[in-house]
């Protein structure tokens, strides 16, 4: 927060807005790369519109978020039911942004960690319906990381290792289980995410994400009752958002126990 608020109280509030508002319009972006990655369409040419009648979306109904609540969640000309997944993911994509803002203030790195989360939001979301990452959505956190890398060059070994730290563990997973336990979608996500973040948080990230995978995975084979496949990406990639924003003081508070464990 401190370094946040040096620009005074109405400078928060006037960067909170853009950044809000700037964040549902990526998040209407997002939107169109969930629908249309996993169909192969190019996700820049096409305009958009109405999946059930093909009405051709004009600019006020294509307002992220507002469209569709003034709308009443409806097509204006055949009334079908607009997916609620829509304004989430907006919302939730501004909301991702507001949070990594307010916990890291104004510093250069934000950018690479608003992208990251809004890349995730995507994975998470394909990943919990087809079972698959998309290798470009993988890359993409990748070359994230290499520019992390390149402008904190003084720290490199700690981001080169923090590539191979879980997708070397994870690729062997992958092998002796034929990708019945994980994919390697999951094994390219870790080294992406390894370069952006380095080796103790993306094990940090790791820990959370199989921790929240196992639980949330229990209660939903409960209400189900049904033994599901488990889509790993999207409790991999709530670690990594919970890294991002909490993963210094966690990391500072363990290790401050282990060196006070060894004196
Ligand atoms: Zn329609």
């Amino acid at each position: 927060m401190d370094n946040l608020f040096w620009i005074g109280t109405s400078g928060v509030i006037a960067v909170s807005i853009i950044v809000f508002l700037f964040g549902l319009l990526i998040g209407s972006f997002l939107n169109v790369c969930i629908y249309r990655i996993p169909l192969k369409e190019d996700i820049a040419v096409e305009r958009s519109h109405c999946m059930k009648c093909g009405h051709v979306l004009s600019w006020y109904e294509l307002i992220p978020l507002f469209s569709w609540i003034i709308q009443g969640g409806k097509c204006r000309a055949c009334k079908a039911k607009i997916s609620i997944q829509y304004p989430l993911v907006e919302l939730g994509n501004a909301l991702a942004w507001l949070a990594v803002l307010y916990i890291w203030g104004l510093q250069w790195v934000i950018i690479l960690y608003c992208l990251c989360a809004s890349c995730m939001i995507v994975i998470s979301v394909i990943d919990e319906r087809t079972k698959e990452i998309n290798l470009a959505l993988n890359i993409f956190i990748g070359v994230l990381g290499a520019v992390r890398l390149a402008l904190d060059y003084t720290h490199w070994y700690y981001y080169l290792i923090g590539m191979f730290a879980v997708s070397i563990p994870f690729l062997i997973i992958v092998l002796i289980s034929k990708e019945r336990a994980m994919g390697l979608g999951d094994v390219y996500l870790m080294a992406a995410v390894g370069l952006l973040l380095g080796w103790k948080h993306v094990l940090l990230a790791t820990v959370i994400g199989c921790v929240l995978g196992s639980i949330i995975h229990i209660i939903r084979m409960k209400i189900s009752k049904k033994g599901s496949q488990l889509a790993f990406g999207p409790y991999l990639c709530a670690g990594i958002y919970l890294t991002i924003l909490f993963g210094n003081p966690i990391i500072e508070w363990y290790t401050g126990i282990l060196t006070s464990a060894i004196k």
